[in-house]
């Protein structure tokens, strides 16, 4: 059997299995080289992070425990100089999507073609707005380089904008520009930290007023017009349920979803530390997993985060709504059909 059978035929049994967490990000450093207004992470930086050889073993103990797709994130991942390492040991046992703020996938495309995805993060079309937003000159075009470099050389590249009131009016037209260059786009939701906690897992920073959304209307729009758009937009990674989640927030201050962090995904951070999300309490370290799964200390915190109703982070919600055997084997399949790699 090809690696990538073996890959395909893993992910399968694991997507299928009953009662096991399906997703999970890994955030690998606090270290960044951007300054994003909407973000604290460069205001409070930590030069610890776990080895490349920890984080691999950290990774057969999520497989261990069932996880199917594995996010690498930051502050920005690729300033690790071990990241190829640990992006290559992550794609034989995961879905991997790599984040990058735009500023070094341009530079690192051989690291980078491993990966099942790469997303950047890419917030406006205007140069000058992009530019503002990430707090730093020439993000728009080291950002907007990248994404094409990466197309052209067949890496799997997506943009992600994190819709806040400073874009809410031009996603639409970023949505149109990119995938009619056949590059898909995925969402992010401004949101920012509203527990004051001091063990909270990874903090990112108190609310900017530029940047939370005030016009409700306008982003109900947005969200019918996406799902109106994806009817012919194959590009567009949002699925419906999850445009309507959002909508329902915006329309009628109603959450559709419960919360199924640390039943359906979690989140480890730089040190190793492990909660259902980045907003709470760690609740232990990835090298008490899988033991501390079934325990009754997580039991409870299941049932905390499932009554949470803090914050809604897309990918959270995302992973909350798919949450089941036959939405996991859906959302395997559509990366498949995506990817095209894990048969390679
Ligand atoms: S949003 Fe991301 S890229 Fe921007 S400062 Fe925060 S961690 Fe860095
Ligand atoms: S709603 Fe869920 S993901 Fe959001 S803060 Fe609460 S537990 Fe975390």
């Amino acid at each position: 059997m090809t690696p990538g059978l073996r890959k395909a035929a893993s992910i399968v049994a694991r997507s299928l299995a009953p009662g096991k967490p399906h997703h999970a990000q890994w955030l690998v450093t606090r270290k960044c080289n951007y300054q994003c207004r909407g973000c604290n992470v460069w205001k409070e930086q930590d030069q610890k992070e776990l080895s490349a050889d920890e984080i691999k073993k950290g990774f057969d103990i999520l497989k261990e425990l069932g996880i199917v797709e594995l996010v690498l994130s930051g502050g920005d991942p690729l300033l690790r100089d071990d990241i190829g390492e640990i992006i290559d040991y992550a794609t034989k046992l995961f879905v991997t999507t790599v984040y990058d703020n735009g500023s070094l996938a341009g530079q690192k495309i051989d690291v980078l073609r491993k990966a099942d995805f790469v997303a950047i993060s890419i917030d406006s079309l205007d140069e000058a707005k992009h530019d503002y937003l990430k707090n730093v000159p020439g993000a728009w075009k080291s950002g907007t380089q990248a994404v094409e470099i990466l197309h052209k050389e067949g890496v799997k590249v997506s943009v992600t904008p994190t819709i806040s009131q400073k874009n809410l009016y031009e996603i639409v037209d970023i949505t149109n520009y990119f995938t009619g260059k056949g590059i898909p786009v995925w969402y992010c939701l401004y949101a920012y930290d509203t527990s004051l906690d001091s063990k909270q897992l990874f903090k990112i920073g108190k609310a900017n007023d530029e940047l939370v959304i005030t016009d409700k209307e306008a982003m109900v729009n947005l969200c019918n017009s996406l799902i109106e758009m994806k009817k012919e937009n194959k590009k567009i990674l949002m699925t419906d349920k999850l445009l309507e989640a959002l909508r329902s927030i915006y329309l009628e201050d109603k959450r559709t979803w419960k919360c199924q962090a640390l039943n359906q995904f979690l989140v480890i951070d730089h040190l190793g530390r492990v909660a259902g999300c980045h907003s709470h309490n760690f609740a232990g370290s990835i090298f008490d997993l899988p033991q501390k799964w079934n325990s009754k200390e997580f039991k409870n915190l299941r049932e905390t985060y499932h009554n949470c109703t803090q914050c809604n982070y897309l990918c959270y919600v995302f992973y909350s709504l798919h949450g089941s055997p036959s939405g996991h084997l859906s959302l395997a399949r559509d990366q498949w059909k995506n990817a095209g790699l894990l048969f390679k």
